[in-house]
């Protein structure tokens, strides 16, 4: 009996068989049918699989990282890891190379796949680091290194025919995201493919997606967004259109002039192009599907947003990492399901495949109407943190006899069973959506300001989105930016500090830990 292949590249495999001229992905000008982009995977697959050092270790698939931004090559890439059935591992091209050290150490890759802006990182340093095999699938051709690292480049492998993706079975591991990390340490998220093939086929098909759809991608690789943009779309058989980073702000033209059908963002993408008035109304007239997930949704977005986008259904989508890309969903209505008291929509109900419980600290269920924590129970529940055991049990409990994940979201749910969002119960934020654990930046501020007693907020937030980072040590002064130069080397863009303040007295909770509720109040009432 043939048992079932959870590879992520199989949708593509059969749609390059039955409709190999369909457009697959467009990015800048370039782009790839379903039958070109089956080929240039296939190929890549070819020339991992053939090494004699490809093996699975300890029972799991081989581990490839995927060096590369959002574009055409990077969806090569790691469509070539899939195909030769390798666990993929987004690299973030955001992070300073001390950050890539790090995850590079964490994870024993037994190749790199990185673009042309990817294999500008391959520094010395970052080479020493990297597995034996490094592939170059960009548009230049790289110039020689010395080292013991072999850069392969992609122009140089022979077409193949290409052969079905190699066989996934249901406990290995898709892909591995990596995730701030309040030790300081970034943690990798680890999904089955099981997991995996079970959100893409399950989200495609309630999303109601055709192939005649053309679908925006506008997130990097390291963002668990980015499976739901690029393999549901797949799944599909649809196109996917990928926005460069270079041209965010000008979304709704590049949504208007490719003629797209779906839009996909997180929320702040849509309240940066309200600010700047770019959502007029009609503007969008061609989407008939817009999922926004990853953070809050404000009302005031939605508002807008149906303006500009009136033929286009919206969802509103939640999920951490850890539960793969988004397990429960809102469809936004008229009037808009709010959640009491504040201006954003409700999270909705679990999809497909997935459970939902508000508890309290000791995973009692609460009664509706009651906050506490979600947690969430199915399908889609990753296997743990690589290599992290006991944050993966503390974090992934039994709860009458099943396996819950604890989100950290302070939630309620309401007597019609839809849950409602009231915020974090740890110190985790969004920046312009990403996920940011505050303690990750404090980590590396007391070792670079020498100072023991630090705190960082989120600030300033408007429509409950924070868009940047504030941070305060305790001393009586403080050289900023020379703080802020050498964070520069140790975090993501999105992490660093805008400002960095001395304060001669730190403000302290009952539990003796630095109030960065009194923090922001403090920067509030300076504004
Ligand atoms: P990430 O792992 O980056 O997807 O971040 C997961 C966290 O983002 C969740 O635990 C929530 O705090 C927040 N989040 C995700 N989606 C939503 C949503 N639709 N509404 C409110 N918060 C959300």
């Amino acid at each position: 009996m043939m048992l079932k292949n959870y590879n992520l590249a199989c949708a593509i495999n059969h749609h390059s068989m039955i409709n190999p001229g369909a457009p697959a992905v467009v990015c800048q000008g370039r782009s790839l049918t379903y039958g070109e982009l089956a080929e240039r995977a296939a190929r890549l697959a070819a020339c991992l699989t053939h090494r004699l050092d490809w093996q699975r270790l300890d029972g799991q698939p081989p581990c490839v990282g995927i060096l590369a931004s959002r574009g055409i090559d990077a969806c090569v890439a790691l469509l070539g890891a899939c195909w030769a059935g390798a666990t993929y591992v987004p690299i973030s091209l955001k992070q300073p190379e001390e950050r890539i050290l790090t995850l590079l150490a964490q994870c024993g890759l037994s190749a790199i796949i990185a673009d042309d802006e990817g294999a500008k990182l391959l520094s010395e340093r970052v080479l020493a680091a990297c597995p034996q095999v490094v592939i170059h699938a960009g548009q230049t051709s790289l110039t020689p290194r010395d080292g013991a690292v072999e850069i392969i480049e992609m122009a140089t492998l022979p077409t193949v025919i290409p052969e079905e993706p190699a066989p996934m079975a249901a406990p290995d591991t898709a892909y591995i995201i990596f995730t701030s990390g309040t030790t300081g340490i970034p943690k990798g998220v680890m999904i089955s493919a099981c997991s995996a093939r079970h959100y893409v086929a399950m989200i495609a098909e309630w999303l109601e997606l055709r192939a005649s759809d053309r679908a925006l991608e506008t997130c990097e690789l390291s963002f668990d967004f980015s499976v739901h943009n690029m393999f549901a779309t797949w799944e599909a058989g649809a196109a996917l259109y990928i926005l460069p980073a270079t041209t965010v702000m000008n979304a709704v033209k590049f949504a208007r002039n490719s003629g797209l059908t779906v839009w996909n963002s997180v929320p702040s993408l849509a309240g940066m192009l309200r600010q700047i008035k770019a959502l007029a109304p009609e503007s969008l007239a061609t989407l008939r599907v817009t999922v926004f997930g990853g953070e809050q949704l404000p009302a005031s977005t939605v508002t807008a947003w149906q303006h500009a986008a009136p033929n286009s259904s919206i969802f509103n989508l939640y999920g951490p990492t850890e539960a793969t890309v988004f397990c429960l969903a809102q469809t936004v209505a008229n009037p808009l399901p709010l959640t009491p008291g504040r201006d954003v929509l409700a999270i909705g109900t679990p999809l497909p495949g997935n459970e939902a419980r508000v508890v309290d600290e000791s995973g009692q269920t609460m009664a509706d109407g009651t906050s506490g924590e979600l947690v969430i129970a199915g399908k889609q529940l990753a296997d743990g943190y690589l290599g992290a055991h006991e944050l993966t049990a503390s974090r992934f409990p039994t709860l009458d006899g099943k396996r819950w994940y604890r989100t950290g979201d302070l939630a309620l749910r309401d007597a019609t069973g839809c849950f409602h969002c009231l915020g974090r119960i740890d110190n985790q934020v969004k920046v312009l959506g990403y996920r940011v654990e505050l303690e990750e930046i404090d980590a590396h501020l007391r070792v670079v300001s020498g100072a023991d007693v630090v705190g960082s907020v989120a600030w300033p937030q408007a429509d409950g989105m924070a868009s940047g980072i504030v941070s305060f040590v305790g001393a009586s002064t403080v050289d900023a930016e020379q703080v802020i130069d050498a964070l520069k080397k140790r975090l993501p863009p999105y992490m660093l500090p805008s400002r960095v303040i001395a304060l001669e007295t730190m403000p302290l909770s009952s539990s003796g830990k630095v109030d960065r509720r009194a923090l922001r109040q403090l920067l509030d009432a300076a504004a």
